[in-house]
């Protein structure tokens, strides 16, 4: 029988009880131990089979159990505690606030969009890397006392949960969730629930707001469940990375445009103050830029000025250095969403989108390139990663060199009080009052130099214990559900063997099967009958991606084979629950991505913090950070064009390394049994990556780096001396002047020989045409040749004002000392200058002398 409707009762707490409903809708419970120990008290059983979910826990908790609890001094004691702390935690002055005090022009308000936030995992509301780390920007910024507003939406089905069958094949479920038992509660304004309404090819598409409050900062998650929706559009927020083309856009649409008016009706609501700064977490949430071109050509403002306006306000983050993972749309489809945006010109928002440039498809409208476009600053999320995207996107910046684009990067980190095991996270407390410089955000990273190593490897032994015990529960009943029984599950894995962790989203890159390319030599391995290694796999792969569940298949037959199974398992349904006591228990995490595709990768940061070594391809994070006394490199063989022949030279390293280093270390013990050169790597890798992979470093740099300078620059276009129509007005009349701008002469006094330290002078005639000595800037640029005479890493020195020469001609003069032997080139070259440029790259124009694209003169130094 199919009911035709369903409510849900919420449960009544007695009077003494009702603080417990306010720490439950606060999900500052996730990270805050003593809250989470509060409500596992409230009734251990239920705490367990609720999934470590209090908002079930306190449906389910019978009312004797409350009458009791109501009367239990201890509990009360307990509980007025907790709330005091978290009161205490919403109300203080942090890191914010200090920093703000001496930046005045610290933005009041930053929103943070992003299509997936893995917070806990009862709001399952995330797939994997992106949505973890955009849940540990939330939480850092709320422990930091950032003013973050954050954006997504509330999908009913989040993503899937994984299964296998008895063949190993990846089964996908997709439970429906019902908000009203999640930790969210519906934003209201007077009238009742606030309605957003966004268009939608021309139909109109309407969402509620639901509001989870995750520590300080509020998160809204928007939601088209709603009875104003006929038709398919109600369908919108049904799944995290589910359906079409179409489907994505229409959720694409959704969070961008309907998330800045979500952000609206929020501020109206709470009187928060307005955002200065927008951060895009990645491109599908890019058309936010356009909902706020539209607001302010609403209030009157031309494209190109409101344009301006949204561009010094916004941030970009880009995230996949792997072509295939760019999200894209076909144009016909952007112009049937935007054909009538208000006065928004059609014309201009495919502009913003286009792959205008060498190698681009004019038929893709481009959700990277419209950030770049729409954001003043960008960044990558690791330096390599950086590095990467200034290549990948150089098409955009073409007059430039690769290292002048302008995409900067912000390494990604991890929320300690998220990942750490708690018993490892008391070890590292500091002494009030410390000043050491190991100390950072509470916590002394170099504290388990004084901790004996005793005590350390036997906290490792018991995160080990723990993560056999998560396994053995979690293989019975996958086991169980494949039809292959389970007796044998109580002897699987050892809490005193090396254990080797696994786990990631499976794209092709991320090559969950190297270590299946000697299966014999893995089973030796993994059977050594005194120095054997054991592997806990987890992953899900995309529904849609046969290849990635056929790698699945394979690990999953390997593991299920009867002379391996107690050493090797494969984890179904990986998620944050899992993932807690899964990086705490290895001792080795493993990673062997094809660099450079792995853009930073997380999860080798959150073994580190609980002290396992890394045993990882040099990409992503860990090219920055490797060091010997952290783990091992695999090394990469990436000049091997042929697939299988650089699989097999990276996979017989791994092996190598595994069999000459990492077994004998580990087992390498003293007479207390205790491995102290393995303990020692322990110590190095807490105290030397512990500062450094941290989420509040990553959210500091955030605040420091790019949303200050962001909302100083929204400050600066909003300014009432013209501003951004000044700006709008400076860049058409400089575009439009600029095939006047010409470098007519250059020489130089000097011969073609220089000696190191000598002074190489140079002199220019510059051709102005209609644009004044202000518009511009002179540089004469010097760096290494290249065999093919082409200029690297150039170093920029912007020439003096120059003179008038009459004739529209100026004339510039200046010098550089050499400072490096070997062969140096220059050339002169004229850029546009303004006080409103982020970069000298922004507008993309650059003239250099007209007879030689390459460097005019080469010199020895
Ligand atoms: C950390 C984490 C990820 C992301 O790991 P990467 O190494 O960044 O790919 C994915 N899922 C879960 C559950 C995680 O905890």
């Amino acid at each position: 029988m199919r009911a035709i409707r369903r409510f849900t009762v919420r449960p009544v707490l007695p009077e003494v009880l009702k603080p417990l409903g306010d720490l439950a809708r606060n999900l500052r419970w996730s990270w805050h131990a003593d809250t989470e120990d509060l409500f596992r008290s409230v009734d251990p059983e239920l705490w367990a089979s609720s999934g470590g979910d209090p908002i079930r826990l306190l449906a389910d908790v019978p009312a004797e159990r409350l009458q009791t609890l109501s009367g239990d001094k201890k509990f009360l004691k307990n509980l007025r505690g907790v709330q005091a702390d978290l009161a205490d935690y919403l109300s203080g002055d942090l890191w914010y606030q200090g920093w703000a005090a001496e930046h005045p022009a610290a933005p009041r308000g930053i929103g943070y969009f992003s299509p997936e936030f893995g917070i806990t995992e009862v709001l399952p509301q995330y797939s994997g890397g992106l949505g973890i780390l955009a849940g540990d920007h939330l939480k850092t910024a709320s422990d930091l006392g950032v003013p973050i507003i954050g954006v997504g939406l509330l999908y009913r089905q989040g993503y899937f949960r994984q299964s296998l069958n008895a063949a190993g094949w990846q089964q996908e479920r997709y439970p429906l969730l019902d908000p009203n038992a999640l930790p969210v509660t519906l934003l209201h304004d007077a009238d009742g629930p606030v309605r957003i309404e966004v268009p939608l090819g021309g139909r109109t598409l309407h969402a509620q707001v639901w509001l989870a409050q995750v520590g300080r900062v509020p998160l809204l998650l928007l939601d088209s469940d709603v009875e104003a929706n006929a038709g398919p559009e109600r369908e919108t927020t049904d799944r995290l990375y589910g359906g079409g083309t179409d489907h994505r856009l229409a959720q694409e649409v959704l969070l961008g445009i309907g998330g800045v008016r979500a952000i609206r009706a929020y501020c109206r609501v709470t009187g928060a103050p307005a955002p200065e700064v927008f951060h895009t977490n990645e491109g599908h949430a890019g058309f936010l830029g356009v909902e706020r071109i539209r607001e302010y050509m609403n209030d009157g403002l031309d494209f190109d000025t409101a344009l301006e306006r949204c561009r010094a306000g916004t941030v970009f983050t880009t995230h996949t250095p792997v072509p295939a993972g760019i999200d894209r749309f076909p144009h016909a489809l952007v112009v049937d969403q935007f054909a009538s945006f208000d006065a928004v010109p059609l014309d201009r928002v495919l502009a913003l989108g286009s792959e205008d440039y060498e190698g681009g498809d004019p038929g893709m409208f481009n959700m990277a390139v419209m950030g770049f476009r729409l954001g003043q600053r960008a960044n990558g999320v690791s330096v390599l990663h950086g590095e990467v995207s200034r290549g990948m996107f150089q098409g955009l910046w073409s007059a430039f060199d690769t290292t002048e684009v302008p995409i900067g990067s912000i390494t990604n980190g991890v929320h300690h009080y998220s990942w750490v095991h708690p018993r490892l996270l008391e070890l590292l407390e500091a002494p009030s009052g410390s000043t050491s410089p190991s100390v950072v955000d509470g916590y002394d990273w170099n504290r388990l130099a004084a901790v004996p190593s005793r005590t350390i490897w036997s906290l490792k032994r018991t995160m080990r214990e723990e993560l056999v015990a998560m396994t053995r529960t979690r293989l019975t009943e996958s086991s169980l559900g494949r039809g292959l029984g389970a007796e044998w599950v109580d002897e699987v894995l050892d809490p005193d063997v090396v254990t080797f962790g696994f786990a990631r989203r499976v794209p092709s890159y991320k090559r969950l099967t190297l270590m299946l390319r000697e299966p014999e030599r893995l089973k030796a391995l993994l059977t050594d009958p005194d120095r054997p290694i054991q592997i806990v796999i987890a992953g899900k792969s995309h529904p849609a991606d046969e290849g990635g569940k056929a790698l699945i298949q394979q690990m999953v037959q390997f593991a299920d084979d009867p002379a391996v199974r107690h050493r090797i398992v494969f984890l179904p349904d990986y998620d944050i629950s899992m993932a807690k006591p899964l990086y705490p228990g290895c001792d080795v995490w493993m990673n062997n991505p094809l660099r450079p595709y792995e853009a930073c990768g997380t999860s080798g940061m959150k073994a580190a913090l609980n002290g396992a070594a890394n045993l990882s391809i040099r990409d992503g994070w860990w090219d920055e950070w490797y060091d010997p006394a952290f783990g091992w490199e695999i090394p990469s063989a990436e000049g091997v064009d042929d697939p299988d022949q650089r699989d097999d030279l990276e996979a017989r390293a791994l092996y190598d390394i595994i069999e000459n280093e990492i077994v004998p270390r580990f087992y390498d013990v003293d007479g207390d049994g205790i491995p102290e050169r393995w303990v020692q790597m322990i110590r190095d890798t807490v105290a030397g990556l512990g500062p450094k992979v941290l989420a509040s470093r990553m959210v500091r740099d955030y605040v420091t780096q790019l949303y200050g300078p962001a909302a100083a620059s929204t400050h600066a276009v909003e300014s009432s001396d013209g501003g951004a129509e000044a700006l709008a007005q400076w860049k058409r009349r400089v575009r439009g002047a600029w095939e006047g701008v010409k470098v007519d002469h250059v020489e130089s006094l000097d011969g073609d020989q220089l000696e190191v330290g000598a002074k190489l002078h140079v002199s220019a005639l510059v051709r102005l045409g209609e644009l004044s000595p202000n518009d511009i800037e002179v540089q004469l640029v010097t760096g290494r040749l290249d065999t093919d005479d082409q200029l690297r890493e150039p170093r920029v020195n912007p020439f003096p004002t120059g003179t008038d020469m009459g004739d529209g001609l100026r004339r510039y003069e200046g010098w550089v000392e050499a400072k490096r032997s070997g062969a140096i080139g220059y050339t002169v070259r004229v850029v546009p200058h303004h006080p409103q440029l982020a970069n000298q790259a922004e507008m993309g124009l650059a003239t250099l002398p007209a007879d030689s694209p390459t460097p005019p003169s080469a010199i020895s130094a």
